[in-house]
């Protein structure tokens, strides 16, 4: 195994990080995670701009530009041989002495780990899954804004506690004005009477790169898609529940808590759309020239 750290893509059991560093010390950096399909980064421009968001809200200039990671990106597949794959990106404050001070770390650290996917039970996209809502309230937004994704994930990692007490997969985090925001690692949708309803992002949440496109599927497959304000009760009489994120893509709710929902027809639908927008997305990456950062055969 490879991975990429600060500038050169070495053996994993050769690249390390120090005590020091603020992202092992304070939780002080940022990351995102992204899906290869074939060889190919699925929307990589729109998770490197999330990337530099999250890097630009909590003041942390990334030491270079998005065509360098994009090439880290694809030198560490390329080490591993990884045609189907996750990948994330970490970027932290960096090696300084101990204290809080952003500034006693010079140079920030950026690495990239790659890893074979491995996909969920088919039984997981027939059935869904349980999921269940968290005691765990979200990050208030004013606090730690989620859209933020950093490396301090131990909101998310709370919630996640209590769905494992509960053998659920997931946990939706209401946020502090008990409405609902998202689980711990993807944003939630609900359907009722042919219309499709999922918390906005000012309900405190990370506008999932998954979450912006079903919209736009949905939409453009003439679905009325809400996005608002809705509590527990709104998602309880929903007739079909699923969430998604970049590596479950649209993933069918069988139950929230005790409430059970056999129907799948949304989810369905979108998954199917989904893929086929990654089918054509990928194609058209290809048509653009036999070799995408040397990746091609
Ligand atoms: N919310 C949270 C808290 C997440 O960690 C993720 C996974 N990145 C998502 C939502 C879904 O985001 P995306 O669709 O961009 O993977």
């Amino acid at each position: 195994m490879h991975v990429y750290l600060n500038g050169r893509v070495v053996p994993a059991k050769e690249a390390s990080v120090s005590v020091y560093d603020h992202g092992f010390l304070y939780g002080d950096g940022i990351y995102e995670t992204m899906r290869v399909y074939d060889g190919v980064v699925f929307k990589l421009d729109e998770h490197l701009r999330r990337l530099y968001r999250s890097a630009s809200l909590i003041g942390l200039t990334v030491p270079c530009d998005a065509d360098r990671l994009k090439i880290a990106i694809y030198e560490t597949l390329i080490a591993n041989a990884f045609r189907n794959a996750y990948v994330r990106m970490t970027v932290s404050r960096g090696r300084g002495a101990i204290g809080l001070d952003p500034d006693f770390c010079p140079e920030p650290t950026v690495v990239v780990m790659c890893q074979e996917l491995k996909e969920y039970p088919a039984e997981y996209y027939k059935n869904g899954i349980r999921v269940i809502i968290a005691e765990t309230k979200r990050n208030l937004r004013e606090a730690i804004d989620p859209r933020i994704k950093s490396l301090n994930f131990l909101n998310n990692i709370l919630a996640k506690i209590e769905a494992k007490k509960k053998e659920a997969h997931e946990a939706i985090m209401l946020n502090v004005n008990k409405k609902l925001a998202e689980g711990t690692i993807s944003n939630i949708f609900f359907c009722k009477d042919g219309i499709l309803f999922t918390p906005s992002v000012a309900c405190g949440i990370l506008d999932g790169i998954t979450r912006g496109l079903v919209i736009e599927l949905a939409k453009r497959e003439g679905i009325q898609v809400k996005e608002g304000r809705f509590t527990k009760e709104d998602l309880y009489s929903g007739e079909e529940v699923f969430v998604t994120n970049t590596t479950m893509e649209v993933m069918p709710v069988s139950a929230v808590d005790s409430i059970t929902y056999s129907v799948r027809q949304f989810a369905r639908l979108l998954r199917k759309l989904y893929r086929r927008e990654v089918d054509a997305y990928i194609s058209n990456i290809k048509a653009e020239g036999p070799s995408l950062w040397g990746l091609e055969e």
